[in-house]
C-alpha cells in the first residue's frame, strides 16, 4: 500500500458497477479488499453485443487489478458476514472495520475472463448455426438480445416470450409499446402472457411448450428471465433482519444498512424506490465513499452525505438498446424510440465511457 494510506480495513463485496467504482474511491483512503465471484468488472448491458460479436468483449471485461492499483481482489463468492469478518466459499476470512455490500445481481458467469471470452464465442456459434433462436425473458436482458439478433442476423427467425402482459416492464408502458412494435417490424415474434418452465429444459431440445399451449421450435435458446438478487446468501448471516421481504437490504439515507454502523450497502441490492440503474449504482458509490472517509478521518456522523432516490419525474433517462443503431429511452416526461435515441447507446454501450470511470483507455491498445 502507498504511504499515507489508512490501514482500516474496508472490504467491498461484490464487484459489479457499484462495488468496483466504490473499491477505486477508497483504495487510497483504507486497506481495501474487494470480493466478488469472478475476477474481473464486466460492463452488464454489453453481454447482449458480445454474444453476436464476441470481439466488443475485449473492451467491456476489465480485470479487477486493471483499475485497482493499491486494493486486494479475491475471486471467490462470499457466503458469510459476521460482526468483524466476511468468510468466502474458498474458505478465507476477512477482517473489516467498514463493510460494503455491492452484491447486485447473480449470474452464473465464468471466475475467469478468459473463460467468458471463450463463452461468448460459444453464444455465438450456436447463434450462427441456428436458423432459429428463443429468447426466453422480455425484460432488458431479452429484449437488447433479441433485437441484437434481429439486427445483425436478420435471415434468422428469433421468437421472443415474456410472461408479463408487456415488454420491458420495469419501465413504462410506452417504452414496452415501442419496443414490442420495433422488434415486430423486424420480424421478431413476440409472445407475450406466454412463459416456460425453465426447470423441464435442456441444452439441445428444440421444441418449446408454453404455459398457454403454444409451441415454438427453435435451433437454440437464450434463458434472460429469472437472474435474483444477490442478497440470498446473507439470509443466515448478521445482516438477515436487515433485508426487507423482496430481499433488498434496508439503508438508511447515508446509505448504511439501518442500525448498522459500519456497513453500507449500495447498487441494485438496496432498497431505495428507483429504477434499478447503473448510473444510480454509481452515485451510490460516490456518496457512500465519500461517508466512509470521513468516518476513517474522525469525521461526525452529521456530517455524512445523504443519497436522495430520484423521483420518477427526475430520473436519469433510461435506455435500452435495439441493436447497433437504435434505442428505446425514457425520459422523466417523454419517451422516444429510433436513431437519436440510439445515440446515446447503441453504438458503444457507453462501454468506453466506463472504462474511463474505471480510469483505464476507452480502447485497447
Ligand atoms: C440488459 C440490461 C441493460 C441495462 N442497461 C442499463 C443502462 O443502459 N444504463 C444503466 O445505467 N443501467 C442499465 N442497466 C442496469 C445496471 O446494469 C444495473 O443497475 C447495475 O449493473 C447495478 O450494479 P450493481 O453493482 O449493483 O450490481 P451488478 O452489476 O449486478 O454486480 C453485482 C456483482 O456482485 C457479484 N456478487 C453477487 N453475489 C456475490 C457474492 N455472494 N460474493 C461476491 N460477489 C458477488 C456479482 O458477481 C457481480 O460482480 C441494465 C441492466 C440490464 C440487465
Amino acid at each position: 500500500m502507498e504511504a499515507g494510506a489508512g490501514d482500516r480495513k474496508v472490504v467491498v463485496v461484490g464487484g459489479g458497477v457499484a462495488g468496483a467504482m466504490l473499491a477505486k474511491h477508497m483504495q487510497f483512503d483504507a486497506d481495501v479488499v474487494l470480493i466478488d465471484s469472478k475476477e474481473y468488472y464486466e460492463v452488464p448491458w454489453a453481454r447482449s453485443r458480445s454474444m453476436v460479436e464476441p470481439p466488443f468483449a475485449e473492451r467491456s471485461l476489465i480485470q479487477h487489478t486493471d483499475y485497482l492499483s493499491n486494493a486486494r481482489v479475491t475471486a471467490s463468492p462470499a457466503i458469510d458476514v459476521t460482526e468483524s469478518e466476511v468468510l468466502t466459499a474458498e474458505g478465507r476470512a476477512f477482517a473489516y472495520d467498514y463493510l460494503v455490500i455491492a452484491t447486485g445481481h447473480v449470474d452464473s458467469t465464468p471466475r475467469s475472463r478468459k473463460d467468458r471470452l471463450e463463452q461468448f464465442k460459444q453464444d455465438n456459434k450456436r447463434i450462427r448455426s441456428s436458423s432459429s433462436v428463443l429468447v426466453i425473458g422480455g425484460g432488458r436482458t431479452g429484449v437488447e438480445l433479441s433485437a441484437e439478433i434481429a439486427a445483425d442476423y436478420p435471415e434468422k427467425k428469433v421468437t421472443l416470450v415474456h410472461e408479463g402482459p408487456r415488454l420491458l416492464q420495469i419501465l413504462g408502458p410506452k417504452a414496452s409499446e415501442k419496443a414490442l412494435r420495433w422488434l415486430k417490424s423486424k420480424g421478431v415474434d413476440v409472445l407475450l402472457g406466454h412463459s416456460i418452465d425453465l426447470d423441464a429444459i435442456s441444452e439441445g431440445q428444440q421444441s418449446f411448450t408454453t404455459s398457454a399451449g403454444a409451441t415454438i421450435t427453435a435451433d437454440c435458446h437464450f434463458v434472460c428471465a429469472g437472474r435474483p438478487l444477490g442478497s440470498s446468501w446473507l439470509q443466515h448471516t448478521l445482516l438477515k433482519d436487515n433485508l426487507d421481504r423482496f430481499g433488498r437490504l434496508k439503508v438508511d439515507e447515508n446509505l448504511r444498512v439501518r442500525g448498522r454502523k459500519n456497513v453500507f450497502a449500495i447498487g441494485d441490492v438496496v432498497d431505495l424506490p428507483e429504477i434499478k440503474q447503473g448510473f444510480s449504482a454509481r452515485k451510490h458509490a460516490a456518496v457512500a465513499a465519500k461517508n466512509m472517509k470521513l468516518l476513517l478521518r474522525g469525521g461526525k456522523e452529521e456530517k455524512m452525505a445523504v443519497y436522495k432516490p430520484r423521483s420518477a419525474a427526475a430520473a436519469a433517462p433510461a435506455v435500452v438498446s435495439l441493436g447497433r443503431r437504435q434505442a428505446v429511452a425514457q425520459f422523466p416526461f417523454t419517451t422516444v424510440s429510433g436513431y437519436i435515441p440510439g445515440l446515446f447507446k447503441s453504438k458503444d454501450l457507453y462501454v468506453g465511457w466506463n472504462r474511463r470511470k474505471l480510469g483505464l483507455e476507452t480502447d485497447i491498445i
